[in-house]
């Protein structure tokens, strides 16, 4: 099997497919960004850009912009913010904004539910609760993870496995 990019998307499939026994070949473009103090610092990150390709892309009407793409092995996602978000069901319904209306997904909160469930446990968000129902969701996700028969350790800690 053959996945292409080494980011977020293209390693995270090669991850579960990796197990599957399959012979997997990651294709990717860039090269391995280099380890630099300007790596850890907004600044040249998001003020700077200075990791984004030199692309220029053109968009409908023929306008050149560029699209913010980096190219390295593991990606943009070399470079990101980490925030995760899980998006609610209602976000896939149809949804009224002040700009217009933004149409229903083909897909439904329970088509992804399984993956949201997975990510979950293999990427292992750490919630900061604002509300009670948002404390009840975290609760939630731990117990998505099921623990290893050790009942000495932390819900978050090694030792927790992912459903399969
Ligand atoms: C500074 C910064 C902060 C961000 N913070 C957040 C955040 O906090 N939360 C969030 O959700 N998102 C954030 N993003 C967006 C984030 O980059 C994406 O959500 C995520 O990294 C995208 O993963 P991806 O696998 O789709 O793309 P990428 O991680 O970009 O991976 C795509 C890969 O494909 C490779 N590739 C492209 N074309 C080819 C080709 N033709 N052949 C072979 N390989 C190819 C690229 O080199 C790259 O390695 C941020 C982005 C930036 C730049």
């Amino acid at each position: 099997m053959i996945v292409i990019g080494t980011g977020a998307g293209g390693g995270t499939i090669a991850h579960p497919l990796a197990q599957s026994g399959k012979r997997i070949l990651l294709l990717e473009r860039g090269t391995f960004l280099t380890r630099e103090l300007e790596n850890w610092d907004p600044g040249p990150v998001f003020v700077d850009g200075r990791y984004i390709s030199s692309d220029t892309w053109f968009d409908s009407d023929g306008k050149r912009f560029q699209p913010q793409v980096h190219y390295f092995v593991g990606g943009a996602t070399k470079l990101y913010g980490a925030a995760l978000y899980r998006l609610r069901p209602i976000d896939f319904g149809e949804l009224w904004h002040a700009d217009g209306v933004s149409p229903a997904w083909p897909l439904s909160y329970d088509d992804f539910e399984p993956w949201l469930r997975a990510g979950s446990c293999s990427m292992r968000p750490i919630s900061r609760p604002a509300t009670a129902s948002a404390a009840r969701r975290a609760t939630v996700t731990r117990a998505w993870c099921t623990p290893k028969p050790t009942p000495t350790r932390s819900p978050s800690g090694p030792g927790w496995t992912c459903p399969t």
